[in-house]
């Protein structure tokens, strides 16, 4: 029997397949009867470094004011941000990860009656957020696994509200070059917000590095999404920001929750900004790992497509068989059947043991 409210509760909302998050290391443990400490996790882009040094111990040094509200307005970190990307700080928004300012970016917009466009095999949280709020969703068939922004440009609707692009892309790794993406931008109509969603930017080799901040102020409908998650190594503290036209960072923030952002993850996110050399390393030991899974993968003859992030996907048949049989070698990778990819696997770049763990286990599962 349903519960007297369940009629009252949206359609598009009981009909939403939730978000996978990767599988926890404690929970295989458990299932499995493993070690935990013997469990390689490359499920979810984690920064197989940790966190910076630096970053913890400003954490350590919050602990004590733990009973005290946080900054709500997050001057500390904003001007931070402010320092290091030159941009006003009316044009920022901050965040609890940056699933928080992709949320509060549609919130603004979407509704019944409108429309989003993403590609096919775009980020999980796109469909999620438009269907949530009742919105259509357009997706544009992918090209070589990544956006056909020509055709992305041509499905906006009377209706869009939104175009989501994250470049790189998850779970694909694909990547639209600058020029691409500023065509792009030129041909959408200014009343229609993109999102740029640079969750893997740091992690691009500098001759693919493009001044997204700069377009800003040429595309007033343009919003940079990016996140301490990944290269900076903060996932479980939860902060990303957009930066945005004043007017839009201006109504995210009138609707975000007054203390979106913990004084913990705030104080981290500040240290880490400041930490280049840990930044560096991030960068260096994914270069590194993305060439050991390149070279494994091709030695395995298994085809993978080349990522510009911190992961990358690779074509192994029955994904769901193989994965069990990696989960009981103690490998924890992401199967990525729910973005319509039931052949694919996505593998997070490790440490070298743990890249080293991971194809070891998958020539084991394929037999090879
Ligand atoms: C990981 C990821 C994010 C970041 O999520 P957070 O909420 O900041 O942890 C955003 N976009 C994409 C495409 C991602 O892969």
């Amino acid at each position: 029997m349903s519960h007297c409210v369940s009629k009252h509760i949206a359609e598009s909302i009981k009909q939403l397949v939730p978000y996978q998050p990767g599988k926890p290391i404690e929970e295989l443990a458990r299932e499995r009867g493993l070690d935990p400490a013997r469990i390689v996790k490359l499920a979810s882009n984690e920064n197989p470094l940790g966190m910076s040094p630096k970053a913890m111990a400003a954490v350590g040094r919050c602990l004590a004011d733990g009973a005290r509200y946080p900054d709500g307005a997050g001057f500390a970190l904003k001007a931070a941000l402010k320092e290091r990307l030159s941009v006003p700080p009316e044009c920022l928004v901050l965040g609890n990860g940056s699933n928080d300012v992709l949320e509060l970016v549609a919130r603004l917009v979407l509704r019944p009656g409108t429309s989003a466009v993403f590609s096919q095999y775009a980020f999980a949280v796109y469909p999620l957020v438009t269907q949530a709020l009742g919105a259509r969703a357009i997706v544009v068939p992918a090209k070589a696994y990544g956006h056909d922004l020509a055709a992305m440009a041509a499905a906006i609707a009377s209706d869009t509200r939104i175009v989501f692009i994250a470049n790189p892309n998850n779970p694909t790794g694909t990547f639209v070059p600058g020029e691409a993406m500023e065509v792009f931008l030129r041909q959408v109509p200014s009343d229609v917000l993109v999102v740029l969603d640079e969750a893997y930017t740091e992690y691009l080799e500098p001759q693919d590095r493009y001044d997204s901040l700069a377009w800003l102020a040429r595309f007033p409908n343009l919003v940079i999404t990016r996140t301490f998650s990944k290269a900076y190594g903060l996932a479980s503290l939860r902060v990303g920001y957009a930066l945005a036209h004043p007017e839009v960072a201006e109504a995210m923030n009138r609707i975000r929750q007054p203390f979106n952002v913990n004084a913990f993850a705030l104080a981290a996110a500040e240290a880490a900004l400041a930490d280049d050399r840990f930044l560096a390393e991030s960068v260096a030991v994914n270069r590194d790992g993305m060439a050991q899974l390149e070279a494994g993968l091709a030695r395995l003859g298994v085809r993978f497509v080349p990522s510009k992030g911190n992961f990358l996907m690779c074509e192994v048949g029955d994904a769901a068989a193989v994965n069990e049989a990696l989960l009981d070698r103690g490998v924890i990778v992401r199967p990525i059947a729910g973005y319509g990819l039931p052949t694919w696997l996505r593998v997070s770049v490790g440490l070298p043991e743990e890249n080293e763990r991971f194809l070891a286990a998958l020539a084991e599962a394929l037999g090879r």
